[in-house]
């Protein structure tokens, strides 16, 4: 098996996620080489061979020129598997890749069972096992289910891509979420909210808590996204990434993309009325309970101290 692990660059820089697609590749076992359209000034830490295709000639986001890039890799390499991160980026290039190759395409793989991949279903309530039945195959590697226990380290053997290629879509620029407001990252303490709060009224409990206990409140992306509470706020790999010495997680299920938004907290305290619920796995202390009889009493108690 030797597969081409697709590394991303953005505004200049490597993206830390090609360290989740030596996780994948190091539990797919073969071999594997890295391709990146990036630049010298900011090389992934990899000991093997990295395909490097310059960013200035072939552009950040070029999708039809990304992808005749691969291709060609592939056909050199007599690749058997091109693996993307799970990212604007790759959820992009990956069809247009697999269908070039005539090949199966596994979409959001979280792990990898006796080399079986895995992907969610029924919005990751179920998992389900996927067999790949084609002699090649392309994936994308759900952000946050990957990722190497160590800092990576390594330097890479470079072989510089050069070609003309034009593409069809002219890549104008980035456009940033308006910053400003809240700063998760920097809080001791976060307290976030999570669907099981159940209405947009029952946000002031949680910034209740969050207030008693001297933190910020945060959320999950379905509160979010009902504009229960600003995107600033949002935990998790579409979010902010925190490391609070306390988390309190109330109401949220622990999906693997709120989690890699929190998993690094000192101390996780769940909140759901759901025992079996993902959060117990990553939780120091699970309260089986409904936050909205318990938030209230918990705050109360504490602002009585
Ligand atoms: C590409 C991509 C990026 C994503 N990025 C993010 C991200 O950055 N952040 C993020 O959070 N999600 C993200 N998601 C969504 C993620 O997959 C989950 O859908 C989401 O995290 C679920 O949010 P939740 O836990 O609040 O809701 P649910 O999964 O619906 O869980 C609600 C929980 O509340 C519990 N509950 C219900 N009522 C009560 C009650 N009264 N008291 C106590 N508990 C109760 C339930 O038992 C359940 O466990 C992303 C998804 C994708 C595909």
């Amino acid at each position: 098996m030797k597969i081409i692990l697709v590394a991303e660059y953005r505004d200049g820089k490597l993206l830390a996620s090609f360290n989740e697609l030596m996780d994948f590749a190091d539990k797919m076992g073969g071999e594997n080489v890295m391709f990146l359209v990036g630049g010298d000034n900011d090389l992934p830490k990899y000991d093997g061979k990295l395909y490097l295709a310059d960013a200035g000639t072939f552009g950040e986001y070029s999708p039809d020129v990304h992808k005749q890039l691969i291709l060609d890799i592939v056909e050199k390499e007599q690749a058997d598997m091109v693996a993307f991160c799970h990212s604007s980026y790759g959820w992009d290039l990956a069809p247009r890749v697999a269908f070039a190759l005539k090949a199966a395409q596994v979409s959001e793989i979280v792990e990898i069972v006796d080399g079986v991949p895995v992907v969610p279903v029924c919005n990751a309530k179920l998992r389900r096992d996927v067999q790949i039945k084609t002699k090649r195959s392309v994936v994308t590697l759900q952000a946050g289910a990957f990722g190497l226990p160590e800092e990576p380290a390594g330097t890479p053997t470079i072989e510089k891509v050069e070609g003309d290629l034009a593409g069809r879509v002219q890549f104008t620029g980035y456009e940033q979420p308006e910053s400003g407001g809240v700063d998760l990252g920097k809080a001791r303490i976060v307290v976030s909210a999570g669907r099981g709060i159940g209405k947009p009224e029952n946000v002031e409990m949680i910034a209740n808590l969050a207030q008693a206990l001297g933190g910020e409140y945060g959320a999950s992306r379905p509160v979010v996204d009902s504009e229960w509470v600003e995107h600033n706020r949002q935990v998790g790999t579409t979010g902010q990434t925190v490391a609070p010495k306390l988390y309190v997680a109330c109401g949220i299920s622990g999906a693997i993309q709120h989690l890699a938004g929190m998993k690094k907290s000192e101390f996780i305290v769940a909140v759901n009325t759901d025992k079996d619920a993902p959060i117990g796995e990553a939780a120091d202390v699970l309260v089986v309970a409904d936050l909205k009889e318990f938030v209230p009493l918990l705050t109360e108690k504490i602002q009585s101290l």
